[in-house]
């Protein structure tokens, strides 16, 4: 069953690391955003009835709720199986979660990144450690059980005793789904770019080096299997039944339709990508260019992302599995082909020899 996804991008800062579609827009412009994505869903002609709505950005949370209320009113199949939205720590109240579960919101995923006030100063997040114990405890107060955490391995002074604090935290608060990403070092952030231009702005000469962030990750896969969480995809942990329904159609290839600017769409076919620039979404847009999907190599890059691997069916890439396989990057079990914890780790060679046409966002 398909799913949706509501792409708000607007945020109350621009976090040093962020490379994603997202920032600090004219406050006006958020009305005319909300009407445009209104418009976008009401002339849509729904294929099917979406299972799941998913809103990312940017910070939806920081949407009017009323606003959010009649974004969501206009996707059929109220009430989802899974209906999420993301979150910055700081922003929630007892009355904002009550209209959100009116609306049909059933899960949070709050971007937390970090429990240790020094990382998250130099990133430019508000939130503290407190705050988000305190929110945790809101959530679940108001009847939302599912909460997601992300947490990135890899900021500006991590150490291993800074990463055990932030695991630490997750363990005492004990939500069901954890997402683990590695720093991303591209020149989409300002931290990304001031690492590759050897700067040391936004704590950029204080980023632990690759071997470090490696161990972090191994360090979160260990704890987090520890706290009964299993690894089902390369970032994402979750207790059993809290896996994101959503998400995992981006990596099984299932269909999903995007709204809002930069949103992507994938139909089972073909793929397309609403305008990335807020101003030109907001003006108005012809619809977007549609691109066969790349059906071969997606299965490969996208499907070796979960820890249940794929089929044992190589064509046309039985050459290159068999070089993974001997250099122990990627194994067969139980009729299917996956990545070893070695092939997790440099997961990024693997699938740059998959990726052939239009590459999916995937977060
Ligand atoms: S990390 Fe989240 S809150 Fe920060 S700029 Fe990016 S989208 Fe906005």
């Amino acid at each position: 069953m398909p799913g949706v996804y509501i792409s708000y991008p607007f945020c109350a800062q621009k976090c040093t690391y962020c490379n994603f579609a997202s920032g600090v827009f004219p406050r006006e412009l958020e009305p005319s955003y909300v009407d445009e994505l209104r418009a976008e869903l009401l002339k849509t002609e729904w294929p099917w009835t979406p299972e799941t709505v998913y809103l990312g950005g940017g910070t939806p949370s920081q949407m009017d709720p009323t606003a959010l209320a009649s974004v969501l009113a206009s996707v059929p199949g109220k009430p989802w199986r899974e209906a999420t939205i993301e979150a910055a720590p700081g922003g929630l109240t007892r009355e904002k979660l009550l209209a959100w579960s009116e609306a049909g919101v059933n899960r949070v995923s709050l971007g937390v990144q970090s429990f240790v006030q020094k990382e998250l100063a130099r990133t430019g997040r508000k939130h503290t450690a407190e705050i988000v114990e305190r929110e945790v405890a809101l959530l679940r107060g108001c009847g939302i059980a599912s909460i997601s955490i992300d947490l990135i391995a890899g900021l500006p002074g991590q150490t291993p005793a800074s990463w055990k604090e932030s695991l630490d935290w997750i363990e005492r608060l004990g939500t069901p789904h954890v997402s683990v990403y590695m720093l991303e070092v591209d020149e989409d952030s300002r931290l990304g770019l001031e690492i590759l231009n050897n700067g040391s702005r936004y704590g950029a000469s204080d980023v632990p080096v690759e071997d470090a962030i490696a161990d972090y990750y191994e360090t979160a896969v260990e704890r987090l299997t520890a706290m009964g969480m299993e690894r089902y995809e390369i970032s994402n942990f979750a207790r059993r039944g809290f896996e994101s329904i959503h998400n995992l159609k981006y990596w099984k290839r299932e269909p999903y339709l995007g709204f809002g600017a930069d949103a992507h769409s994938f139909c089972g076919e073909m793929r397309w990508q609403n305008p990335e620039n807020v101003a030109d979404y907001v003006a108005g847009f012809a619809s977007p260019e549609r691109t066969p999907a790349d059906a071969v190599g997606e299965k490969f890059y996208l499907g070796l992302r979960l820890s249940e691997g794929i089929a044992d069916d190589t064509a046309p890439f039985a050459e290159v599995i068999g070089q993974f396989t001997s250099e122990g990057l990627v194994e067969r079990h139980e009729g299917r082909i996956r990545l070893t914890p070695r092939g997790v780790l440099l997961s990024n060679e693997v699938f740059a020899e998959f990726v052939g046409g239009v590459a999916p966002s995937v977060r």
